[in-house]
């Protein structure tokens, strides 16, 4: 285990991953290499005198011994998230609906009995405990930023600290051991993992289950999501290298369901070896699993990777030929990626568009001088195209946007680019168009 290693939280810069962030083995393959990027959260104002940005390689690698595929770069996070990132609670519908469906989900597997307690590490404002809530259940959340404030006055009871030992250990002594505890979205970006799952596991009753989401890798390769690679995002999981992790520990993998968040993420339950029985979803995950992902698909990855900025960036040159404005919709995280990776700048994309309080209004996107603007003004200035950067909810937001009134047409830059709408409402390729 990686217990005596040095950690890239604290020290101030970045250490470069030589041994596998889960197995400690040496042995990993480079999938692909993003180029430099700029940390997602630095965002200078418009107008402010341009400073020196620092920049860290995105690599993508594969450990050969347990799968994990992995940054091959780890940030501190006190440069990630500096002072003046702002919380911001990320409780979109689609992830509200998502939590309640993991309510129904427990109550029709593992039914809580009175007086058991559920546990979510990473709360926010506890909107996943609210849909435990009911009589005889308690529920108690950890969390490190003040979102844990919302969630007291919405009556769940939280604690603000990191998820660790300490913390871990606190809660068990005032709250007990929980029948439940959840982690979704924070069980790839945390970098000591093999710390977080015996924390996790000093909480845990002893037949009590553990339900991780995160980001899955299946469909990240299907779908070439490569602009979810940022720094924040250390380790990118698939059943298979997740049960490798929780075996590590004494653990079994009981049940897992592919579900829609983030572009499609993986639930994951698992317990102390022994103590549930094992669902035949496991076996037919890891099947479909070992036939998806094939060293022919891992190569393939990234020519089509870079197939699809070539494509990207045809059509836009095509589009910039003629004199037409394209406007950014959505500046997420990975944005971020997909703009610097592909090498956009202020020249080719007049502006990315953001909803109304968004906080990134007003600032530039990362490694550019590309301007966040309200959405308003797409409907103002109505920009002959849009370029959807939230493509993995594409066909949500188009007809949102036109139904508000935009008559230009949208280019969706992945998976495949293409460009959808306008007068005749057609989709073409960049070659017909
Ligand atoms: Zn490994």
């Amino acid at each position: 285990m990686n217990t005596q290693k040095k950690l890239a939280c604290g020290s101030g810069g970045s250490i470069v991953v030589s041994r596998c962030q889960v197995c400690d083995s040496p042995n990993l393959e480079s999938l692909l290499f993003l180029g430099y990027l700029p940390p997602v959260n630095t965002m200078p104002l418009i107008g402010t005198p341009l400073d020196e940005q620092p920049a860290y390689p995105a690599k993508l690698l594969r450990c050969k011994e347990c799968t994990l595929a992995q940054l091959g770069l780890i940030v501190d996070p006190a440069i990630l998230f500096p002072p003046t990132y702002p919380y911001t609670s990320g409780t979109t519908k689609i992830l509200r609906d998502n939590f309640a469906e993991l309510s129904r989900e427990v109550d029709a597997l593992y039914p809580l009995r009175p007086g058991q307690l559920v546990v979510d590490i990473g709360s926010n404002d506890g909107t996943l405990l609210s849909n435990f809530q009911r009589e005889g259940v308690r529920v108690f959340g950890i969390e490190p930023t003040n979102a844990a404030k919302l969630a007291i006055e919405r009556g769940i009871p939280s604690m603000i600290a990191f998820f660790n030992k300490e913390s871990a250990g606190k809660a068990a002594a005032d709250q007990g051991r929980a029948q439940i505890i959840t982690c979704t979205n924070v069980f790839a970006h945390i970098e000591d993992i093999h710390s977080i799952v015996e924390a996790m596991l000093a909480l845990l009753d002893s037949d009590g289950i553990f339900i991780s989401e995160s980001h899955y890798f299946l469909p990240f390769l299907e779908t070439l999501q490569y602009d979810t690679v940022y720094h924040e995002h250390l380790r990118y999981y698939t059943l298979t290298s997740l049960k490798y992790l929780l075996e590590m520990h004494g653990m079994e993998v009981i049940h897992a369901k592919c579900i829609p968040t983030h572009g499609g993420s993986i639930r994951v339950y698992a317990s102390r070896k022994g103590r549930h029985s094992v669902q035949p979803s496991i076996a037919r995950i890891l099947d479909e699993e070992n036939r998806g992902i094939t060293p022919d698909v891992l190569r393939n990855f990234k020519h089509a990777v870079v197939q699809s900025k070539l494509d990207l960036l045809a059509l836009l040159s095509q589009i910039k030929a003629k004199g037409g404005r394209i406007y950014g919709i959505g500046a997420p995280s990975r944005a971020s990626t997909l703009i610097n990776y592909v090498g956009l700048d202020d020249g080719i994309i007049d502006c990315v568009l953001e909803i109304k309080g968004s906080y990134k209004i007003g600032k530039y996107i990362p490694g550019t001088i590309i301007p966040v603007r309200e959405e308003s003004c797409l409907f103002t200035d109505q920009p002959e195209y849009a370029l959807l950067l939230s493509w993995h909810i594409a066909d949500e937001l188009m007809p949102k946007l036109q139904s508000r009134g935009y008559k230009g047409r949208f280019i969706v830059p992945l998976s495949t680019v293409r460009v959808v709408g306008g007068s005749s409402g057609q989709v073409c390729n960049p070659s017909q168009h």
